[in-house]
């Protein structure tokens, strides 16, 4: 094991879609970061020249001098070898050796892991689910993610894969999802399918704020303006937030059943809604999950767009620590 000194510097590289942000991070703090938009550079080689983009742009490859680099990326990713073996909405990510390839490209020690668990990493050591033994994280975005902890260490399941929350099927039957299932909770609440719900009850309601607030341009809804009719008292997008409290509360209670946590955090865009979304969350587990078990805190994350940065450096610190 190696001791690393408590005031190293790591880089926290978070690849979305849209952006790929690093930062410069002391424990929680980050330093300094850079944000450079992907778009079409989102495959292999595209990132791995932007990681290095951002390294020299946070000064690390003129000998700034971080310890390592962490990295979280959202697809599947095998751990601790740091392959990634598919991303769906990024291209051509197919059995990719990241942690190799950029640790030769930029000289430093590179850890990878799924973007929900480095997410997880963080607000389970510096944010809302600080102190848990057994901890649940969830994401709401564009697909709805899940990381574990279970007695006190990071679960990640036979192939890596654990936590996949967003596909635990909320029935029998329901809507085909990407990943081979049906009625995924996805399917309810994922940001499109939320947009989508939405979209066909304006159709049928031409009295909601939701039509001013889009200049009667369906096109233009987001989950930000469902947000902000609620906020605003309008009964569609109240309904359209308890809706999927309701569908996300089910899934959890399954997943209370499963694992008796003692916290729940979610976090992601939609949770911005805020008690509008943990309200029907919260009383759904109060109703469906087992007795003795159902009581578990759900709470929203603390730490925002910084915690993939904050928690793959985080990742990088750890690992580097026990390597
Ligand atoms: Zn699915």
């Amino acid at each position: 094991m190696r001791t690393v000194a408590r005031r190293a510097v790591f880089v926290g590289v978070d690849i979305g879609g849209t952006f790929l942000k690093a930062g410069l991070v002391r424990g929680s703090r980050l330093l300094r970061e850079v944000s450079i938009p992907t778009g079409r550079a989102a495959t292999p080689a595209g990132t791995e020249f932007l990681v290095s983009e951002a390294l020299g742009r946070l000064g690390v490859s003129s000998g700034g001098g971080a310890a390592a680099v962490g990295v979280g990326i959202p697809g599947l990713v095998r751990f601790p070898a740091g392959v990634v073996v598919s991303c769906v909405n990024l291209p051509g990510w197919k059995e990719v050796p990241l942690k190799k390839r950029l640790s030769r490209r930029l000289g430093l020690p590179v850890f990878v892991d799924n973007d929900v668990n480095v997410m997880t990493l963080a607000e389970w050591r510096y944010g809302a689910g600080k102190g848990a033994k057994n901890l649940v994280g969830v994401t709401l975005g564009t697909g709805v993610g899940g990381g574990l902890v279970i007695d006190g260490r990071f679960y990640r399941g036979s192939g890596g894969s654990a936590g996949e929350i967003g596909h635990l099927p909320l029935a029998a039957e329901g809507p085909a999802c990407p990943c081979g299932g049906r009625a995924c909770l996805e399917q309810t609440v994922g940001n499109k399918q939320i947009l989508g719900w939405v979209k066909g009850e304006l159709k049928k309601n031409r009295r909601s704020r939701i039509w001013t607030l889009i200049g009667d341009h369906l096109e233009a809804l987001t989950p930000e303006v469902i947000d902000r009719a609620c906020r605003e008292g309008d009964p569609l997008a109240r309904k359209a937030w308890r809706r999927s409290g309701e569908a996300i509360g089910l899934a959890l209670s399954g997943a209370v059943n499963l694992l008796n946590p003692d916290r729940i955090v979610i976090g992601g865009g939609i949770a911005k809604a805020g008690h509008w979304l943990f309200t029907p969350i919260r009383k759904t587990v109060r109703q469906r999950a087992m007795r003795g078990l159902k009581d578990v805190p759900i709470v929203p994350a603390r730490l925002g767009t910084q915690a993939g940065m904050i928690g793959a450096a985080r990742l990088a610190q750890e690992e580097l620590e026990r390597s």
